[in-house]
């Protein structure tokens, strides 16, 4: 298999060419190196109905068989992490190292959803009555992925989807198409034809899928606009639906921290992937105490930082994965420097690609956009703060409530702030850690519903609730 060229769809089980190709462009040149299949909606019908057909034999097989391919599966993307890493570069920008990381927690991760099996419950077994709720899969499932995270966000969607014993077509971001593809022609030899379908295509696809009448379940992960777009999609004929969305996470710093010791931490916390990342620190509050020896720290790594071509060596950061979202970012920059707020800035960056120079921006007003908004590109507001409470009602007063942190060496006052923050998961001196079997979920507009963990699993199946009288 030639990973950098001739990408296909796979519906029902073979190769399939797009009705067009769409373009994918290289985000650290800004030049397009590969064309995707740009999927028909004919042949958005044959990936649902070969998705359909499949169901009524893959629901049968047993749970144990169901796990072991999905265990299979995970192997194989171990196994060609090296080759999936280097194109996962290419199109999404990010450095080698971390890119073929991506690709092995992925592959991990369906190593490990494949060993949950869902719960059986008997509320009664009686002389008169036995009562027992089983849980069954949904059917066919739409899953939809972003650029960011554009592996391991769709695994943690196949994983749980396919053990449950539903059958699934995958879509990815139209900025990140080509992993996703390999991993379709990869998965070819596993999963009976139609249980694993993955199409590709522009703007029209997602809206053509979310309203597509085929689906029973949709799993979303993007942005909260096109969410809410989703659920309105959706509602048309209550398909079940999960949603995780943007974030906007604080993380609090307590004056009691060793500053050499978290400083990294935080950068990194904030800054990798080029700080696109649902679960980044988008907000920093720092203790007055220690607010100028955390921001110089923070600068001086910034300044170290190479930011560049993922593919060469010594590059920490990598451009911004695509035009739309360089824009945006470039507009939050323009306006935080109309408003005369103060930078802090990394070296400069290489031309060409969509990169952006690490950015602190150094205490500015709760109110300005850098603060309210959700960046997803290195712009990092740093606040000062005094006092507790109120730190934690700035932290709160957000539409968003993914995820947060809390700095600090007293663990009993870090944990009573984190229980008081509204976000589905708060990490306390770390960051950016999740497990497959542990639920994620976001509060707010940061979406609905939950991945990962035994919750997550349940959220692709029905429970049947069965009653049987006895005698
Ligand atoms: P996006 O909403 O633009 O696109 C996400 C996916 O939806 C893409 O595959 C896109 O093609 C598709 N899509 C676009 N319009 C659609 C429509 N009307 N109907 C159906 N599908 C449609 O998001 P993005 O820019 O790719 O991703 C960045 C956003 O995702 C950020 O806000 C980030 O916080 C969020 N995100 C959230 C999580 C999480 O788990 N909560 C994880 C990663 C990213």
């Amino acid at each position: 298999m030639d990973f950098h060229t001739d990408y296909t769809m796979t519906i029902g089980g073979e190769a399939v060419r797009g009705a067009a190709t769409i373009d994918v462009v290289n985000p650290a040149t800004g030049q397009v190196f590969a064309a995707a299949p740009d999927c028909g909606r004919d042949q958005l019908d044959a990936a649902v109905a070969a998705a359909r057909k499949a169901f009524k034999t893959w629901r049968k097989v047993p749970i144990e068989e169901r796990q072991a391919l999905v265990r299979k599966a995970g192997e194989t993307l171990l196994a060609h992490a090296e080759e999936l890493g280097r194109l996962f570069t290419q199109e999404q920008g990010r450095p080698v190292d971390a890119a073929r990381q991506e690709i092995q927690g992925a592959g991990g991760w369906l190593q490990a959803v494949s060993k949950m099996t869902p719960p059986v419950h008997v509320s009664e077994d009686s002389a008169t009555q036995f009562i027992e709720t089983r849980y069954v899969p949904l059917g066919v499932v739409c899953a939809i992925a972003p650029w960011n995270f554009p592996v391991s966000l769709a695994m943690w969607k196949v994983a749980p989807a396919l053990v449950a014993g539903n059958t699934m077509v995958l879509k990815p971001s139209p900025f990140t198409p080509l992993c996703t593809l390999k991993i379709g022609e990869l998965f070819r030899d596993i999963f009976p034809p139609g249980v694993f379908n993955v199409i590709s295509g522009g703007d029209d696809l997602g809206p053509w899928m979310t309203g597509h009448p085929g689906f029973d379940k949709i799993s979303f992960t993007g942005s909260t606009e096109t969410g809410k777009r989703v659920m309105e999609s959706a509602s048309k004929d209550l398909k079940r639906l999960t949603l995780e969305l943007g974030g906007n996470d604080a993380a609090i710093v307590m004056p009691d921290v060793d500053l050499d010791a978290v400083a990294q931490k935080i950068f990194f916390g904030a800054f990798f992937n080029t700080a696109q990342i649902c679960v980044a620190t988008k907000r920093l509050y720092v203790h007055e105490d220690v607010y100028d020896g955390l921001r110089d720290r923070l600068a001086g790594i910034a300044a170290a930082v190479k930011v560049g071509d993922g593919g060469e060596q010594g590059t920490v950061l990598g451009p911004i994965q695509n035009k739309r979202q360089y824009d945006r970012v470039m507009d939050l920059l323009a306006d935080a420097k109309a408003n005369n707020l103060t930078l802090i800035q990394g070296g400069a960056v290489p031309e060409g690609g969509y990169f952006v120079p690490v950015t602190i921006v150094d205490n500015p007003p709760e109110a300005s956009r850098v603060v309210q908004e959700e960046a997803f590109g290195p712009i990092l507001p740093m606040l000062k703060f005094a006092n507790i409470d109120e730190v934690i009602d700035r932290a709160n007063d957000s539409e968003y409530g993914l995820a947060g942190a809390v700095w600090s060496k007293d663990l009993d006052q870090a944990m009573s702030i984190a229980r008081r923050m509204e976000t589905g998961t708060v990490w306390i001196n770390q960051n950016l850690n999740l497990r497959p079997d542990t639920p994620f979920a976001g509060r707010k507009n940061s979406g609905f519903g939950i991945e990962n963990g035994m919750d997550g699993l349940l959220e692709y199946m029905a429970p049947q609730a069965m009653y049987v009288a006895k005698g």
